[in-house]
């Protein structure tokens, strides 16, 4: 069960990364030959393709740098850093480690709570940690809840204590924050054009070597095609939504993005939520606390801080997309979604 799951997820994985990289390389790539990496981390299909001088060498150590990252903090992996703090409850740790619960903590309070750190115990309980799905008992998921909250974590200097049962997930920002380090590496070897993508999470470095915007194609939460193409460069895209880790019992669907207050899978007005802003980190973790809050929620979100851009995917049918990047959000040509534009 738990081995056909995740060859599952990778499948489903491998699908979307192909559509996103079939879009990503529409247009042309002047003549100039692409470095690709496909590598598996984080319990996901991944890839990183550079062009350029060096680019061969520097997808290498860009994919080095994410295996490095995902033994340092997996939840599963009992050799990591964050198995030990989620065992012991407390450990001094590394200072990328630190920098990683750091910035969930801070998350944690911009988003209250939605972005909720400590979810662990919870997630384990769905089974989406394992594979071996399950539904658990609204006693055992409230007796679970007495052990959520960010504000349980402490750090001081280098150590992080959690109280007995507390325990930490990094499934939310993880991959967002490993994109960005890829990217680091990548522009260390001198590479001006690049796409990363950790199985949905996208880093775009530079702009194509034609000199144009990649082009990022945005999932049809149900089906496997895309609803509509973005048009950007040099920054991150990352897209959340219960259709990329799920399963259904008795005909009810239960997504892997929970909601903290109820520890139940979220099920709301949204299908997915795209967040594009400048770093990968801010982007994942802001995508699943969006996805948390609601298209309300998440629009007034946006309108307090206004440092990334969004495109909601709703039950209605329709797109809702900040202004920021309205003009480089295309639907797909036979696509009948209305895209509505959310202004500040
Ligand atoms: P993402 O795919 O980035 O939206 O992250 C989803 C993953 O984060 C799940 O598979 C869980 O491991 C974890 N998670 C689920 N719900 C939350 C939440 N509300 N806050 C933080 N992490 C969560
Ligand atoms: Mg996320």
């Amino acid at each position: 069960m738990l081995m056909r799951k995740s060859v599952m997820n990778i499948l489903a994985a491998v699908c979307m990364a192909a559509v996103l990289c079939s879009c990503s390389f529409l247009g042309g790539t002047n003549g100039e030959t692409a470095q690709k990496t496909e590598f598996l981390a984080m319990d996901t299909y991944m890839s990183a393709t550079a062009y350029g001088e060096g680019a061969e060498n520097a997808v290498t150590l860009a994919k080095d740098e994410v295996q490095r990252l995902d033994k340092l903090w997996s939840v599963t992996d009992e050799n990591s850093e964050i198995y030990a703090v989620n065992g012991s409850g407390e450990v001094t740790v590394s200072g990328e480690t630190l920098e990683l619960i750091s910035f969930m903590l801070d998350m944690a309070k911009r988003t209250g709570g939605a972005l909720e750190p400590t979810l662990y115990p919870v997630v384990k309980a769905w089974g989406f940690t394992s594979g071996e799905n399950r539904v658990p008992s609204s006693d055992e998921i409230q007796s679970l809840l007495q052990n959520v909250g960010y504000e349980k974590v402490s750090v001081s200097g280098n150590t992080v204590t959690l109280p007995v049962g507390v325990m930490l997930d990094t499934g939310a920002v993880g991959k967002g924050y490993a994109s960005d380090k890829a990217a680091q590496v990548l522009k260390e070897n001198g590479v001006k054009s690049a796409l990363i993508d950790l199985g949905g999470n996208i880093v775009l470095v530079g702009k194509k070597p034609d000199g144009e915007d990649w082009k990022i194609g945005v999932r049809d939460p149900d089906g496997d095609g895309v609803v509509g193409i973005i048009s950007a460069s040099d920054c991150a895209i990352v897209t959340s939504g219960a259709y990329e880790r799920n399963f259904t019992v008795d005909g009810t669907v239960y997504g892997h993005i929970i909601d903290p207050k109820d520890g139940r899978p979220v099920d709301n007005d949204i299908l997915s939520v795209t967040v594009i802003a400048s770093e990968g980190r801010l982007c994942d973790a802001l995508s699943t606390a969006l996805f948390v809050m609601g298209k309300d929620g998440a629009t007034e979100h946006w309108r307090t801080h206004k440092d990334f851009e969004m495109i909601m995917l709703c039950k209605d049918g329709q797109a809702y997309v900040t202004e920021g990047i309205a003009d480089r959000f295309e639907a797909e040509e036979h696509s009948e979604m209305k895209i509505n534009v959310i202004e500040g």
